[in-house]
C-alpha cells in the first residue's frame, strides 16, 4: 500500500515534492485512482485537496485565478465563474454526474490532457494559462502550449499545477457549450463544441472563437474557422460555410464510443446548431 501525504498548505507540498521527487500528486483522484492499479507503481502519493491556496478562486483588477483543486461542482456554484466564465461553469456542469463532479477537479482535467476533457474547449476559448509551481521556482503558459498531445503535457517532474488564470476582458457576449455523448450523464464526449463571439449592432459578429472536444488529439480550433464568423451574421450560410472548414480540419479516431466518420459528421453538426441557439 503506497504511502499517502496530506499536506494543508503550498509550502508543506513543495517541502513533501522536495524531500520526496517520486510523489506522485492527486486532488480528487477521479482519473488517477482509475489507473493505478493498472500501473503497478508503488510511489508514495500526495493528495493536495486540503492545501488551502489551490482552492481559492479570486479576481483582481484583470483577471480571475482559479485555484487548480476546485472541483467541477464549485465552478458550477461559483458565482465569479458564472458570471465572468459561462462556457467554463455549463462544461463543468457537463463533467460525468454529481458524485464525480464532487471529487474532480478542474487542475486534474486539465493534467490528464483528455481530449474529451471537458472543461478545455472553454479554457481555450478564454486564452486560460496555468500557474506552475515547483521547489526550483514558477512559470506561468498558456493552456495551449501545457497541453502537448493525448495525456500529454508540460508538466516537469515535482511541478505543480497551482491554478488556471484568465482574463476578464475577453469581450463575449454569445455563449453556447454543448457535449454529444452516449447518454445524457456519466458520459464522455463524443464530440464537444464550445462557441464564443462578440455580437455587435444588427447582429453582426465582430469576434468568433471555436474550440472543439474529442475530435483531434488535443482540443481543435482553427484561426480559418474562428475568421469565417467576422463581419457576418450567425446565420444559415454562414454556418454552412463554418461547418464545412470544421469538417475539414478536424482529426478524430475511431474508438469504442464512435467512428471517426460520426465524430467528423457531429463537429459540423454542432455548429450548424448555433443557428437554432442564435
Ligand atoms: C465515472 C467517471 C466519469 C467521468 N466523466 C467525465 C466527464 O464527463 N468529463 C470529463 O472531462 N472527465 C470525466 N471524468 C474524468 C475525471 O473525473 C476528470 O478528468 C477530473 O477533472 C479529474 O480531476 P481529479 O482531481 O479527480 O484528477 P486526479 O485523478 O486527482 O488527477 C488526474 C491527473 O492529474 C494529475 N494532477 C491532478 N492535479 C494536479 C495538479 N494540481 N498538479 C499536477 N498534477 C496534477 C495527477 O497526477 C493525475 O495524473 C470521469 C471520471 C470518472 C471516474
Amino acid at each position: 500500500m503506497a504511502k499517502v501525504y496530506l499536506p494543508l498548505s503550498l509550502e508543506e507540498l513543495l517541502g513533501i515534492i522536495s524531500d520526496q521527487p517520486a510523489v506522485r500528486i492527486f486532488a480528487g483522484g477521479t482519473d488517477l485512482m482509475v489507473r493505478l492499479p493498472f500501473q503497478g507503481v508503488e510511489s508514495p502519493l500526495v493528495c493536495i485537496e486540503k492545501v488551502k491556496e489551490l482552492r481559492v478562486v479570486e479576481e483582481s483588477a484583470d483577471e480571475v485565478r482559479i485555484g487548480a483543486a476546485t472541483t467541477h461542482s464549485e465552478l458550477v456554484s461559483g458565482g465569479l465563474v458564472k458570471g465572468l466564465f459561462p462556457l467554463l461553469r455549463e462544461a463543468a456542469r457537463h463533467v460525468g454526474a454529481p458524485a464525480v463532479r464532487n471529487m474532480g477537479t478542474i487542475g486534474g482535467n486539465i493534467c490528464t490532457a483528455s481530449p474529451a476533457g471537458d472543461t478545455l474547449p472553454p479554457l481555450y476559448i478564454y486564452g486560460a494559462e496555468v500557474e506552475l509551481r515547483s521547489p526550483r521556482g514558477e512559470r506561468r503558459i498558456p493552456v495551449e502550449a501545457f497541453i502537448t498531445g493525448p495525456g500529454r503535457t508540460q508538466l516537469a517532474p515535482g511541478e505543480v499545477l497551482c491554478a488556471v488564470v484568465m482574463r476578464k476582458d475577453h469581450g463575449f457576449n454569445f455563449n453556447h457549450f454543448e457535449k454529444v455523448g452516449q447518454r445524457k450523464a456519466m458520459a464522455i464526449s463524443v464530440a464537444s463544441f464550445a462557441f464564443a463571439a462578440a455580437i455587435g449592432a444588427g447582429g453582426v459578429v465582430a469576434r468568433a472563437r471555436c474550440a472543439f472536444g474529442s475530435v483531434a488529439p488535443t482540443v481543435f480550433t482553427s484561426r480559418d474557422l474562428d475568421e469565417c464568423f467576422a463581419g457576418k451574421p450567425m446565420d444559415g450560410d454562414t454556418l454552412v460555410s463554418a461547418a464545412a472548414i470544421t469538417r475539414e480540419g478536424v482529426r478524430p479516431i475511431s474508438d469504442i464510443r464512435a467512428s471517426a466518420q460520426y465524430r467528423r459528421q457531429v463537429a459540423g453538426n454542432l455548429v450548424r446548431r448555433l443557428e437554432e441557439t442564435g
